[in-house]
């Protein structure tokens, strides 16, 4: 089959994830055919770094033949069998018993979904049930922030805080509230980060004012916000953002599916804030997306009253847990460990990747340019005003097309462009994603002052 072959039968057949399907119908999807190392390769032949790692998930990069071994041994040896009704199988022990020796002390109990979304799902039936147990059945809020993706199913998208998810999808599920994210360059920009930081966490403690005290449950929040426009935090924020929970008693839910599992240069990015929470819902990079499998970790203090006074706990998936799911996350969990993928993004890829990602801050078009470990936005402004281009420009969507014609994933959030590689990129990988960076941004920019040069030459009618 030829590219336009499949792209006739996907248009006819195949309605996509997060897509206009009727412009997507039109213009055609690219075909990824195969992979290697931190390129993809497309139908047409082209060979192109994916500066996503998929969807910030393939972290040890492609084509391992380790995680492929895991998965086809385990499928030949017991290819299914659930954790449903007092049964278990060893690569769902053995993961459960890794993840919690990688996790802070403190979270000592996991429990495995199919997904991240799943993973969220499972952590708002935890927190109403872990408050309902301790006499408190009135705790059912939970607080989370605008802007924030927990995925995509009913609970998952009403935890999230996406205006566009939102919209679609209502009702909501009951009893969550949204407060602003410690967006500073997009929110902040009129106050000293710091000062910034400190106002958001204090709009934390006014919404559980708002609400009650004793009708707050949690809190969720990425330790930094991945699909929002890799968002970081200032350094004010998480502290305050803690003493807050810790001043009412309520749970702090920190969801590591993008930041879990090296992407701040720590196994979690719990760890690298410091952040000690009750419940950490896990998935992407727990298996560098061979397979499908997520999870929660669960902090002592929830997963003792489940288990002392609980009784039994009506959740669970049929893939809960599946055994080649739990063998490849266990195998690409070992491979991590024994390459020191980790300690390398912290001490050697991070602060490299920082360095040559701020030189593109010289760039007309870039407003900031931040990094933390191996995720970095750009914001991408109007050179005369330094200020935002008018929406219908699109100038992020624009900038992201340009970056895959010269063979580069660069993700648009609006006018952020973001990147998540593989942590097992080479430096001269990073090299070659910073030159291919620049030529997207000067490629839009000239596209733009092609635009303006049309715009100025048409007469007004
Ligand atoms: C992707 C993502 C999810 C949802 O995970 P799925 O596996 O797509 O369901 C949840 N939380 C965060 C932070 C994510 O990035």
């Amino acid at each position: 089959m030829q590219t336009r072959d499949y792209q006739r039968l996907d248009r006819d057949h195949h309605l996509h994830p997060f897509t206009d399907f009727k412009a997507l119908g039109e213009e055609g999807s690219r075909i990824i055919t195969h992979a290697e190392g931190v390129y993809i390769f497309d139908s047409e032949g082209n060979r192109i770094l994916d500066g996503m790692a998929g969807l910030w998930c393939v972290n040890l990069g492609y084509g391992r033949e380790e995680l492929v071994a895991a998965a086809t041994q385990q499928l030949r040896r017991l290819p299914y069998y659930n954790n449903f009704f007092k049964t278990t199988h060893p690569p769902a022990v053995a993961l459960a018993e890794r993840l919690c020796r990688l996790a802070p002390d403190h979270l000592n109990h996991a429990f495995f979904t199919g997904s991240g979304s799943e993973a969220n799902d499972t952590v708002l039936r935890m927190v109403r049930r872990f408050w309902a147990l301790q006499g408190k059945p009135g705790k059912q809020w939970v607080i989370a922030r605008e802007n924030a993706y927990h995925g995509s199913t009913v609970a998952g998208m009403s935890l999230g805080g996406m205006a566009p998810m939102h919209a679609q999808g209502g009702p909501l599920v009951p009893h969550i509230a949204h407060v602003r994210q410690p967006y500073w360059f997009g929110e902040g920009r009129d106050q000293e980060p710091e000062a910034f930081g400190r106002e958001c966490a204090a709009a934390i403690e006014a919404k559980i004012l708002a609400l009650g005290e004793e009708n707050v449950a949690a809190f969720i929040a990425e330790p930094v916000q991945g699909a929002g426009g890799a968002i970081i935090p200032p350094a004010s924020y998480w502290p305050a953002v803690k003493a807050v929970l810790a001043k009412y008693d309520i749970l702090l839910v920190v969801d590591e599916v993008i930041c879990g599992f090296g992407r701040l240069g720590e196994w979690f990015g719990s760890v690298h804030y410091d952040l000690q929470p009750d419940l950490m819902p896990i998935a992407k990079g727990l298996s560098s997306g061979y397979l499908p499998i997520g999870g929660v970790l669960v902090g002592d203090r929830v997963a003792e009253t489940l288990i002392e006074e609980g009784g039994e706990f009506f959740h669970g998936f049929t893939y809960s847990g599946h055994p080649a799911c739990a063998a490849v996350a266990l195998s690409n969990l070992e491979l991590m460990e024994a390459e020191g993928v980790v300690e390398r993004v912290r001490d050697d890829l991070g602060p490299y990747l920082a360095r040559r990602w701020a030189e593109l801050a010289d760039h007309p078009l870039v407003g900031e340019a931040r990094s933390l470990g191996l995720v970095g936005a750009l914001e991408l402004v109007d050179p005369a005003s330094g200020e935002r281009f008018p929406k219908e420009l699109a100038v992020g969507n624009r900038c992201r097309d340009l970056c895959f014609a010269s063979g580069l994933v660069m993700r648009s959030v609006g006018d952020t462009m973001i990147i998540s590689p593989p942590l097992v990129i080479a430096r001269a990988e990073i090299d070659e994603l910073i030159d291919k960076a620049r030529a997207a941004l000067d490629a839009t920019q000239a596209q733009l002052a092609g635009l303006t040069a049309t715009v100025q030459e048409e007469p007004l009618s």
